[in-house]
C-alpha cells in the first residue's frame, strides 16, 4: 500500500494520548482504577447520564444492558438488520431471540412504523441503532415502547455527539445507551465501551455483572482503602475497562466538540462534490437533532457505470479506503438460516446493503485529501 493511501477510519492519535498512556504505564496501575473512574465521570458529564459504567466494548455494554434488564431465553428483542453483527449477537448471547424490523429507506434507522406489527407477547425490548450518528425517531419509538410496556436499549456506538431535541444519548429516554470506543469510532480507547443509564438498579446490576459478579470492584478491593472481603453474588463477566484505555479516552473526549465541526465540513464538501453524480448522498439531518457525523454512507445508484463493489475497487485503485455499513444482518448465514430471513422481508435494508459505501470522514483527513477523494469518486462514477 502506498504512503498516500487514505485509510478508512484511521483514528486521531497525538502526543497527548501518548503522554497519557505513558503516565499510566509509569504509575504501574494498568488495570481498572483511577483513570477509568475519571473517564466514567467525564462521559457522565458530557452526556448528562446519571450512571456511566466503563466496559471493554460496546458489545459488552449491550450484553450487560440486556442481562441487567432481565432479558433471556424465551424473550424477543426487536432490532434492525442495518447494523453491525454485535447488536444482534448480544441479544443471541442472552438466549433471547432477535426480531428484525426493516429500516427506513432514507434515515437508515429502525422504522418505527414497522415495530408494532413485530410485537408479540414475548417481546421485552426494542434495540435501535442511531445509524451513522443520526438520531433515531425517539418520540415515536418511546411511544410504542410505553404503549406495549417495552424497554428501550439504544445502540449508540455511532452517537456520542448525537442530540435529539437538545438531549444527548443517555438522556433521550432509553433505559440504557451503549457507546463504543472501538478504533474507528468518533473517539477511541482502542477497544472500549460505556453503558449509560439513569436507573440506579440497572446501573448497580450492570456494574456487578461487568466484573465477575463481585460485590465490590478491583479498585475498591486493592486500593489503599481498608481491605475488604469480596463475594461473588452472580457468575458475572470480565468486561471491565483498563486505565491504559481510559487514559486515551479522556484525552479524546476533550477533542470531540472540536472534531465535530471538521466532520461537518468534510460532509458538506462531499454533498456538494457529488450533487451531480449517479450516487445518493445521505439524507439531510432531521430538524431538532444533531448528527454525530460518524459515517458518510452514499448509495451507488443503478445508473452509475459501476456497481458498489466496482466503485470500491475503483476508489481503492485511486488510493482511497472505504467501508461498508452494512451488509445487513439478514444476509449473514447465521441469521439468514437460523431465523429463516430473506431479502423480501427487508426491502429497504436489502436495497441499501447492495449499494452502500462509506467514505473516510476522520477529522484528520486534510482538505487536499478531501479533494482527492471527491476527484476519485467523480472519476469512478463517470463525472466530469
Ligand atoms: C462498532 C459497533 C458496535 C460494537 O462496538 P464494539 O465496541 O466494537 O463492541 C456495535 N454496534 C454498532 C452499530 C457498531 O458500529
Amino acid at each position: 500500500m502506498s504512503n498516500d493511501f487514505i485509510v478508512f477510519g484511521s483514528p486521531v492519535i497525538g502526543p497527548e494520548e501518548i503522554e497519557a498512556v505513558t503516565e499510566v504505564l509509569r504509575s504501574c496501575w494498568l488495570g481498572t482504577g483511577p483513570r477509568t473512574k475519571e473517564f466514567e465521570k467525564a462521559i457522565a458529564e458530557y452526556t448528562g447520564a446519571e450512571h456511566a459504567i466503563a466496559v471493554s466494548s460496546c458489545t459488552a455494554a449491550l450484553h450487560l444492558s440486556l442481562l441487567a434488564l432481565g432479558i433471556g431465553p424465551g424473550d424477543e428483542v426487536i432490532t434492525t438488520p442495518m447494523t453491525f453483527a454485535a447488536t444482534a449477537n448480544s441479544i443471541v448471547h442472552t438466549g433471547a431471540t432477535p426480531v428484525f424490523v426493516d429500516c427506513d429507506r432514507s434515515s437508515l434507522n429502525l422504522d418505527p412504523a414497522g415495530i408494532e406489527a413485530a410485537i408479540t407477547e414475548r417481546t421485552k425490548a426494542i434495540l435501535p441503532v442511531h445509524f451513522a450518528g443520526r438520531a433515531i425517531a425517539v418520540d415515536e419509538i418511546l411511544a410504542v415502547a410505553r404503549k406495549h410496556d417495552l424497554l428501550v436499549i439504544e445502540d449508540a456506538a455511532h452517537a456520542l455527539e448525537t442530540r435529539y431535541k437538545g438531549r444527548p444519548v443517555g438522556r433521550m429516554g432509553g433505559t440504557t445507551s451503549c457507546l463504543s470506543f472501538y478504533v474507528t469510532k468518533n473517539i477511541t480507547t482502542a477497544e472500549g465501551g460505556m453503558l449509560l443509564t439513569n436507573d440506579e438498579e440497572t446501573a448497580r446490576k450492570a456494574r456487578v455483572l461487568s466484573l465477575h459478579g463481585l460485590s465490590a470492584d478491583a479498585w475498591s478491593r486493592y486500593s489503599d482503602a481498608a481491605p475488604k472481603h469480596y463475594e461473588v453474588v452472580v457468575p458475572g463477566y470480565k468486561y471491565n475497562l483498563t486505565d491504559i484505555a481510559s487514559s486515551i479516552g479522556l484525552v479524546q473526549l476533550r477533542h470531540v466538540e472540536e472534531w465535530l465541526p471538521r466532520r461537518d465540513e468534510i460532509w458538506a464538501r462531499y454533498d456538494e462534490g457529488f450533487a451531480d453524480l449517479p450516487v445518493t448522498t445521505p439524507a439531510p439531518v432531521e430538524p431538532e437533532t444533531r448528527h454525530a457525523r460518524h459515517l458518510y454512507t452514499l448509495l451507488v445508484d443503478d445508473e452509475a457505470p459501476v456497481d458498489r463493489d466496482g466503485f470500491r475497487d475503483g476508489l481503492h485503485r485511486e488510493g482511497v479506503g472505504t467501508g461498508i455499513h452494512y451488509a445487513p444482518l439478514h444476509r449473514h448465514p447465521y441469521y439468514r438460516e437460523r431465523f429463516g430471513l430473506a431479502d423480501e422481508h427487508f426491502p429497504n435494508a436489502s436495497h441499501i446493503g447492495s449499494r452502500t459505501v462509506s467514505l473516510p470522514l476522520s477529522p484528520k483527513v486534510t482538505d487536499a485529501e478531501v479533494d482527492r477523494i471527491i476527484a476519485a469518486v467523480r472519476k469512478v462514477t463517470g463525472g466530469k
